[in-house]
């Protein structure tokens, strides 16, 4: 079954190929952002509730304009997504020719439920990225979690790039992620988008005890750690990101887990010297929720 979805890919880019005309395939020869030969940036969405993927707000609109800006300047060929929400023993490559949308959470309306996803996989850079860590595997096991495509949903609302993830191998210290983003460098090169997606700041427990309410008012440790990890992406401190409980006790009460934490250092490590970071959002919600998003290179 698997080989027959294989085959009718192949005759659907082929159907495409034959539609275009020779002036477009000259001009996607000739212009480097249409032929994804320019570097990728990286990008790190704080992704926050699930209801985004329903919402139109500040940070949505943000993710929507920042999806046409990328969509205009760089196409991106393929997306890799390091998502807090799959956790595992070991590393995985997602490899699936149609990954499953995953409604991996509980108590939220029919609506986001109803949701779907159903960008194409990429079985050929989940091989390539298989090959670059060689202690990946590659697997059909999961598919797209809400870390993905809730925002996906609003970067990419036609769901026509793409889309495979990596697992986060959650027995490893923070070391290991850094060392496993930079084999993926070279992915940069080649059209591919990779996100971190997680929070800076995440603290459901306290963020209860305010009610949840998006206008809560912040608490003080979430702030003061927010503006701790801000300066040091912005000077790209990758070392002291690694070790966020020299922050103190705002260190502790903003990452009780490093779950959602663990994305920002992918990011962070695929970043290169001379590589601008741009804020494309920041708010802390619920009072304990940092939804910073950022643009590198
Ligand atoms: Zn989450």
């Amino acid at each position: 079954m698997k080989r027959k979805t294989f085959l009718q890919t192949l005759a659907l880019i082929t159907a495409g190929i034959g539609t275009m005309k020779l002036t477009d395939l000259l001009s996607h020869a000739q212009t480097p952002h249409n032929n994804n030969s320019a570097k990728m940036p990286v990008l790190f969405v704080g992704h926050g509730s699930p209801m985004n993927a329903l919402q139109n707000n500040p940070f949505t609109q943000s993710l929507k304009k920042l999806g046409q800006q990328l969509n205009l300047q760089n196409p991106p060929a393929a997306i890799l997504v390091i998502s807090a929400h799959w956790l595992t023993r070991g590393t995985f490559v997602e490899a699936s020719e149609k990954p499953e949308t995953i409604h991996d959470f509980g108590g939220f309306p029919q609506e986001l439920f109803n949701l779907q996803y159903p960008a194409p996989g990429s079985p050929r850079f989940a091989r390539q990225v298989a090959q670059l860590l060689p202690h990946a595997s590659e697997t059909t096991d999961w598919g797209l979690d809400h870390g993905t495509w809730t925002i996906l949903l609003h970067l990419f609302p036609d769901a026509k790039i793409p889309v495979f993830q990596l697992s986060i191998d959650y027995y490893k210290p923070m070391q290991y992620h850094v060392d496993i983003a930079r084999q993926l460098a070279p992915l940069r090169n080649k059209g591919v988008l990779i996100i971190g997606s997680g929070n800076i700041v995440h603290n459901i427990p306290l963020s209860l005890q305010k009610g949840m309410k998006d206008n809560a008012q912040p608490y003080d440790w979430a702030t003061e750690f927010d503006q701790w990890a801000y300066t040091r992406i912005a000077n790209q401190n990758i070392a002291e990101l690694c070790n966020y409980q020299s922050a103190g006790s705002a260190g502790n009460l903003a990452v009780p887990t490093p779950d959602h934490y663990i994305p920002l250092l992918y990011s962070m490590a695929l970043a290169q010297n001379n590589d601008p970071i741009e804020q494309v959002y920041e708010d802390i919600l619920l009072g304990g929720i940092g939804m910073r998003t950022f643009k590198i290179g």
